[in-house]
């Protein structure tokens, strides 16, 4: 058998940091915002910045998604905005833009990194555009500077998706340091997962991390005194303890997700498409998907083996029914469409063995 993810390995590599944090955590009797869910914010702002100096501060929430919506509101997007996005990604992405009463406004992706094509941005741009909000799906970075350009040029916010970025990087910049803000999930399977929900925002504005800092908590300094209306968004200390102790092992975690992946491609890229890292990109491999018309066979194939592989996403956002409402239809992003026909994500973790790797290639080239 070989999961998607091994997250008992993992647990068995820190059982005795964690419970020794979280035992002090339940004796101190403070559970919900505190000692260290500053000190993670503290360290977390540090690992996504080569220098202290940077201006980065980091804010820690309750959920990738709280990430997102407090973000936009803090801009703020309000009712009858509009905000730029990619039609491929987790739904969270375009529920926090619902959250504010604002209208989605999807550009197709590139057809190589499945990230938003930013050469169909500008098109998509009209008087109420207030922010473009990019995903680094599966860790590989958008092309922010053709982003911030467009942002720059237009006065836009960009709010960046880093749920599945953790440690990723173009040109030694991590995902997150590009945009006004960068929204991050710890949700367990991310790869800087807690043992819950968790998230974090990071900003070098300075008002919208005040924003944020009382968005989160009720629109208040916590004083009872409220001066807007906020939201309850805030990491647990229990959570905060155990990404300090997962944040130390991130980049080691990383470089091995990047190995398993370079093993695949060496293995597989004659017979199906692999994933794209552009020159200069540090793609993270939260998720290892390729790219074939036969992926339903392949995946068939796989689970007869006992190997497990998951289609991420198959339907884009703007089919889904809860988007009926937006007036799209099939054919309107065409290259998100047939991504979504052929896309399959292979186990990649950071545990995972290279000859549970090799079966997996061997299994996929002899089925295609
Ligand atoms: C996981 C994820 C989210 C949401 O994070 P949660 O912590 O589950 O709320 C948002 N966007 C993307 C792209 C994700 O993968």
């Amino acid at each position: 058998m070989i999961p998607m993810l091994d997250l008992k390995k993992e647990f068995l590599e820190i059982q005795d940091d964690v419970i020794g944090t979280v035992t002090e955590i339940l004796k101190s009797t403070r559970y919900v915002l505190g000692p260290h869910v500053e000190e993670f914010e503290k360290q977390f702002a540090q690992f996504l910045t080569a220098t202290e100096t940077d201006g980065l501060r980091a804010m820690g929430v309750a959920s990738g998604t709280g990430a997102l919506f407090l973000s936009l509101a803090s801009i703020p997007i309000k009712r009858g905005d509009e905000v730029i996005t990619t039609p491929f990604t987790f739904f969270a992405t375009v529920e926090s833009i619902l959250y504010m009463g604002a209208r989605p406004v999807f550009v197709d992706i590139d057809d190589e990194t499945l990230n938003i094509d930013v050469s169909k941005i500008e098109e998509k741009i009209t008087e109420k555009t207030r922010a473009i909000l990019p995903v680094h799906l599966f860790g590989l970075p958008c092309d922010m500077g053709g982003i911030m350009d467009i942002a720059r040029k237009h006065n836009l916010a960009v709010i960046e998706d880093c749920a599945q970025s953790t440690g990723a990087q173009i040109n030694g910049k991590r995902t997150g340091t590009f945009g006004d803000a960068g929204c991050f999930s710890f949700y367990p399977s991310k790869n800087l997962g807690c043992y819950g929900d968790g998230g974090a925002v990071v900003t070098k504005n300075d008002t919208m991390y005040d924003r944020i800092l009382s968005l989160r908590n009720h629109g208040s300094r916590g004083n009872y005194m409220h001066h807007v209306v906020g939201f309850n968004s805030r990491l647990d200390e229990i959570q905060a303890g155990v990404l300090l102790i997962k944040l130390r092992r991130l980049d080691e975690k990383n470089r091995r997700r990047r190995e398993n992946a370079k093993l695949y491609n060496s293995l597989l890229n004659d017979v199906l498409r692999c994933p794209a890292e552009p020159d200069g990109y540090v793609h993270s491999y939260h998720q290892y998907t390729i790219r074939s018309p036969h992926r339903d066979k392949i995946k068939e194939t796989l689970s007869k083996e006992g190997i497990s592989s998951v289609v991420y996403y198959p339907l884009p956002m703007h089919l889904q029914e809860a988007l009926e409402g937006q007036g799209l239809k099939r054919g309107d992003l065409p290259v998100s469409e047939k991504a979504a026909s052929e896309v399959l994500s292979l186990p990649v973790y950071p545990e995972m063995l290279q000859e549970d790797i090799k079966r997996v290639a061997d299994i996929i080239r002899l089925c295609l």
